[in-house]
Order: C-alpha cells, then structure tokens, then sequence
C-alpha cells in the first residue's frame, strides 16, 4: 500500500496544485492531511473561509484518491472547527449567547454549507475524534487513546508519543522522523509567525509487512535532512536549508524522545 501525506497548507491554493502535479501518474492508495490546510483563523469573512476552504477540497478532490483529514484544532482552523461544533456548544447553553439573533442565524447558514461541503465529498473523509477507520489492511484514528500497533494515529498536534503503527502530525513547522512518530513539516508555509513564506514537503508512505517505510519529496527545494550531533535521541530532522541547528537546539522543550518513557496508555 502507497500512501501520500502532506500538512499545513494555510490556504495556499497554488502551492497545493502544484503538488497535484507533482504526483501526477503516480499510483497512490490513501492520501492523510494533518491539517491547517485553511488559514481561516486568519481571514476575517466567513464567506472567504467557506469559499477558500470549498477551492482546497475542490482541488483535493480531483486527485481522485480516498483519503483522510484533521482540522488544526485548535490553531489555524479553530473557526472552522467550532463552527461545525456549533450546536455541541449550543446544548450546554454557554458561549452562544455572545451572538445575536442575526449573527447566530447567518453562523448557522455557514455552519450548515460546511456541513454540506464535507459530505459532499466523494473522497475525503474527515477523521472525527471517536472514529476508526480502514486504511487498506490497517486502520486509522485521530484519538490517541483509540490507537493500538496496527493503527495509524492522524492528528495535527499531539506530540506525545504513542504506540500507534505510525503516528503521523503537523504543526510545529519541521519534519522529524523518530521510530514511529513522523511530523511531516509543512506544504506552504506562510508569513504569520514573522517567518519567510516557504514551499515545503510532502511524504510516500509504503505500508510493508515489516513497517511503514518513508519517502520524502522536497517539493521547493527548500529544505535539508539534518541529524543533530547534540541530538542524536530526536531522530531525523526536516528543516529549512538556513537553519544552523536543530528545532530542539533552538528550544529544548521541543524535545519529544523524553516523551517515550511516559506511560500514557
Ligand atoms: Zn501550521
Ligand atoms: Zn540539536
């Protein structure tokens, strides 16, 4: 089974085509998508967040490939996320009554063609917290606590090692490969957090009898594959060419070996 991976597009639509291109006549099983592929924490305009978000999945959807994703709960897609949990919140009756009438209506049209847009998809599927999924011979969950060694663990952030198949995030901005954790980096960067916009990365995943091997296609050319000799435990890092030392040289609390000794199961 061949399986792409990509996360944090943050709404750049060029940048995403030209992966589409990129794996062009190549043969793939699943896609996974770790999320922050909107930035819609940063677009003001509801409409703009529905619109963008309905251009991406248009996109991905043309790939004609099943696949999976996770919003970047609760970072860039926050807006997205508490609108499609609009009603849960409704229910313990808090939070809403900061809207108006008029304003809880027009949440509620948007909450509504959301909605509609991801059920609309013939290919994609939004991999909720309480699911568990087929992904060819294996499975796959968002919910670390629902993860066993033949279950693929799909979340933005968690960041917590776990004894999942493989674990697969995105977020912190940098690849990194340790056992089997992958953070798989970033497809676009952009320029919130003061930093360069940046194409990224995206991965092949061959699921064999023996384990999941990794492929990693440096899409802009932009990045370096970097073991850190102050850091050897962290594994393998995917960072940008400019970077002098690793994520964790930068700031140790970015360190996730340690993380492998807790027991959280
Ligand atoms: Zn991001
Ligand atoms: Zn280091």
């Amino acid at each position: 089974m061949r399986v792409l991976a990509f996360s944090d597009l943050h709404g750049n639509v060029d940048v995403l085509k030209m992966f589409a291109k990129r794996i062009e006549g190549g043969s793939f099983d699943y896609l996974l998508i770790a999320g922050d592929l909107t930035n819609a924490d940063l677009i003001g305009d509801l409409e703009i967040v529905l619109k963008q978000t309905s251009e991406i999945f248009q996109v991905i959807e043309s790939l004609e490939i099943p696949y999976y994703f996770v919003w970047g709960i609760p970072f860039r897609e926050s807006i997205i996320a508490n609108l499609l949990m609009l009603e849960k919140e409704a229910g313990n009756g808090s939070r809403l009554k900061v809207y108006s009438r008029k304003g809880f209506k027009y949440l509620l049209r948007i909450k509504g063609e959301m909605e509609s847009l991801i059920s609309s998809l013939k290919y994609g599927k939004w991999l909720r917290q309480d699911m568990v999924e087929k992904l060819g011979k294996c499975k796959i969950t968002s919910n670390p606590a629902l993860v066993d060694g033949k279950t693929v663990l799909l979340t933005h952030y968690y960041r917590k090692l776990t004894n999942a198949l493989i674990q697969i995030e995105g977020h912190v901005h940098y690849g990194q490969r340790l056992g089997n954790y992958l953070n798989l980096g970033f497809l676009y960067r952009d320029d919130s957090h003061g930093a360069d916009p940046l194409i990224g990365c995206f991965w092949v995943l061959k699921f064999e009898k023996t384990g999941v091997d990794v492929d990693w296609v440096d899409m802009g050319g932009n990045l370096k594959v970097y073991r850190c000799p102050r850091h050897p435990e962290e594994g393998v890092f995917y960072i940008p060419v400019n970077w002098r030392k690793c994520p964790v040289c930068y700031n140790p609390g970015r360190n996730i070996s340690v993380s492998r000794s807790m027991n959280m199961y």
